[in-house]
């Protein structure tokens, strides 16, 4: 993973001669290091130093900053996307996975390892459905991708009266993006289940933003792109269940779409926004907005 990471890296730095520094966003947790530990769709890795293994491989002396993905596009949003005008939100990412991230005054909010913000395993049902992490009823069961292509499934049954149940014989799998179409096009199960899905993400932001007293959340990733059928009932769901001093809470759909990655990864090798690789140019926890 890391030599095709570098394969990507390298004809930028042949490129840019100007390049000042390489940011990295990762799945799993990140520590104060840099290291990652356990990503949950890298096989095989359990706490790899990607810094120090990288270094070598790209012959660089520039600075290399890592942090986890959800937080570097939480980042983003922060400095140029939906966040800009807020100190404080929750940055939620809908994906393969459920991904998340506290924006706190401006900077990615750590927790005591690195792993805070982790909204995918706030569970909504203490005995639902069971999640990849060992516990039950997480929103990540529900809404990360592939568990809600197998719910779709389980929950369609018999039923003729969705075009849902074609697309599923012939052997398609019943990927959000297909059921925002079905949706869109005035299938009722696909209105009712994504409206169901909405209705639990809202109850798991709720939770959050009375936890942390958070007044916005952003939602990004690829199944936020659902709309209206997905976001408009989490909205609502989240507006009735927050306490009455979040009352002007909000959620928003991300700006910077699939880029948010990219751009937060850039701006932690600026140094200025909470980049925090002991081998980067800048310190920890300072505001956006300086650079
Ligand atoms: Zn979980």
């Amino acid at each position: 993973v890391l030599r095709r990471i570098a394969s990507g890296i390298e004809p930028l730095l042949g490129a840019h001669p100007d390049v000042a520094s390489i940011g990295l966003g990762l799945p799993g947790v990140v520590n104060d290091r840099g290291d990652v530990s356990y990503p949950p769709n890298f096989r095989g890795w359990e706490v790899v130093a990607v810094e120090q293994e990288l270094r070598p491989i790209l012959r660089t002396d520039l600075p290399i900053a890592v942090e986890n993905d959800a937080n570097v596009a939480a980042l983003a949003e922060a400095h140029a996307g939906s966040g800009r005008e807020h100190r404080h939100f929750l940055f939620i990412t809908l994906g393969t996975g459920v991904g998340g991230c506290i924006i706190h005054d401006g900077a990615i909010w750590r927790g005591a390892t690195g792993g805070a913000g982790e909204i995918g395993h706030v569970s909504v049902d203490f005995n639902g459905r069971p999640c990849n992490c060992g516990s039950r009823g997480c929103i990540e069961a529900y809404i990360g991708h592939r568990y809600m292509s197998t719910l779709a499934l389980e929950r369609l049954g018999d039923s003729r009266s969705s075009s849902l149940r074609s697309l599923a014989d012939s052997g398609r799998e019943l990927e959000p993006k297909l059921i925002n179409e079905a949706a869109e096009s005035g299938d009722s199960f696909a209105r009712e289940f994504l409206a169901d899905m909405g209705d639990m993400l809202g109850a798991a932001i709720a939770s959050a933003m009375n936890l942390c007293d958070l007044h916005l959340a952003i939602v990004g990733g690829g199944t936020s792109r659902a709309g209206q059928y997905l976001i408009e009932p989490a909205r609502r769901s989240l507006r009735a269940r927050v306490l009455r001093s979040i009352a002007d809470a909000d959620l928003r759909v991300a700006h910077l779409s699939n880029d948010a990655g990219i751009i937060g990864a850039a701006l932690l090798g600026l140094g200025s926004v909470g980049a925090r690789n002991t081998t980067g140019p800048g310190t920890r926890d300072q505001g956006p907005g300086k650079k």
